[in-house]
C-alpha cells in the first residue's frame, strides 16, 4: 500500500497514548455498567440486532489488520505468517462463527455500543496491522525457538481453548429452546464466574509474549480494560440474581479476583 509512512517514534507515541487513554479512562470504565446482553437497558439510543452487531463489531479489524499486513512494505516471513495466521484462528471464529452459534433470539445491542466497539476494533487492528505490515523489524526463525514465543504460543492457545470451552458451556445452558440466564457449572467455571473473559486474557497475553512488541502488549491492556469491569458486572448480578450462586467463586481470576 502506497500510504505515507509513519515514523517509527510517531508511530510509538501513537501506541503510548493510545495505552494512556485506556489507563485514563479505566476509571470511567469500571463504574459505567456496559449495557448489552443481561446488562442491556434503555436510554442507550437505537438498537440493532444483537448476531449483526457483532459481525458489524468485530469485522473491521479482520479487514484491517489483513490490510496492512498484506499490502504493506514490509517482507513477510514464516514467523511473521504465524502471527498473522494466529490472529486470524481468533477473529475468524468471532466475526464468522461465534455470533451464528450464541443464543441470542430475538436480542438487540445498542448502536452505540456497537460503534464504540468498531473504533477500538480499528484501532487496535491499525496498530497491529501497521507494525507488522510496515514498521516490525525482521523476525528471523530463531525467533521460533525463542522462550517468549514457545511460551506465548502455549499461553495463546490454553486461552483460545478456555475461551473457546467457556462460551460453549454458556450457550449449552440455552439448549432445548430455552431462553434466559442460569448458573453455569463445570470447567474453569467452578472457580470464577468469567472464564471465557479470562481465556482470552491469557490469549492475548500469550500473543503479546509470542509477538514481542508495543501494539500487541496496547492490545493486551485493552482487552483487560475492557474485560476486568465486565467480570465483575457479571459476577455482582449473578450474586443479586441467585441467592444460591456459589459461594467461593470468583469474578474473573481464580481465588484472587
Ligand atoms: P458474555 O459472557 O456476557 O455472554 C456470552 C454469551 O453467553 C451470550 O450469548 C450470553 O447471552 C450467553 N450467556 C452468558 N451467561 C449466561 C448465563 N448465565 N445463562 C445463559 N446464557 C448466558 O460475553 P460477551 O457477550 O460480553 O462476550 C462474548 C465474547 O467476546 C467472549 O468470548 C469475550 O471474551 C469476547 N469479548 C472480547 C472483548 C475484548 O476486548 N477482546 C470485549 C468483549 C467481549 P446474552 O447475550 O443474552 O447475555
Amino acid at each position: 500500500m502506497e500510504a505515507q509512512m509513519i515514523p517509527l517514534h510517531t508511530f510509538n507515541l501513537i501506541v503510548i497514548g493510545w495505552i494512556l487513554t485506556g489507563l485514563i479512562i479505566f476509571p470511567a470504565i469500571l463504574s459505567i455498567t456496559a449495557p448489552y446482553g443481561r446488562h442491556t437497558k434503555k436510554g442507550w439510543g437505537l438498537l440493532i440486532n444483537n448476531r449483526l452487531a457483532w459481525i458489524l463489531m468485530e469485522a473491521p479489524v479482520l479487514l484491517i489488520f489483513t490490510l496492512f499486513f498484506l499490502l504493506d512494505s514490509n517482507p513477510r516471513s514464516l514467523v511473521t505468517w504465524i502471527f498473522f495466521a494466529l490472529f486470524m484462528l481468533h477473529y475468524v471464529h468471532r466475526v464468522f462463527i461465534f455470533p451464528l452459534r450464541i443464543r441470542t433470539k430475538g436480542k438487540k445491542m445498542p448502536v452505540s455500543v456497537m460503534f464504540m466497539g468498531v473504533c477500538f476494533n480499528l484501532m487496535n487492528g491499525f496498530l497491529i496491522g501497521y507494525w507488522f505490515g510496515h514498521l516490525s523489524p525482521p523476525y528471523s526463525i530463531s525467533w521460533l525457538y525463542d522462550p517468549r514465543f514457545i511460551a506465548g504460543v502455549i499461553l495463546f492457545f490454553a486461552g483460545f481453548i478456555t475461551n473457546l470451552c467457556s462460551d460453549q458451556k454458556l450457550m449449552d445452558l440455552r439448549k432445548g429452546g430455552r431462553t434466559g440466564y442460569y448458573i453455569p457449572y463445570g470447567g474453569l467455571f467452578r472457580y470464577i464466574s468469567c472464564p471465557n473473559f479470562f481465556g482470552e486474557i491469557l490469549e492475548w497475553t500469550g500473543y503479546a509474549l509470542l509477538t514481542w512488541c508495543l501494539p500487541t502488549l496496547s492490545f493486551l491492556l485493552w482487552t483487560i480494560f475492557n474485560l476486568v469491569p465486565r467480570a465483575l458486572d457479571h459476577h455482582r448480578w449473578y450474586k443479586k440474581t441467585f441467592p444460591d450462586y456459589p459461594a467461593g467463586r470468583k469474578a474473573l481470576i481464580p481465588f484472587i479476583l
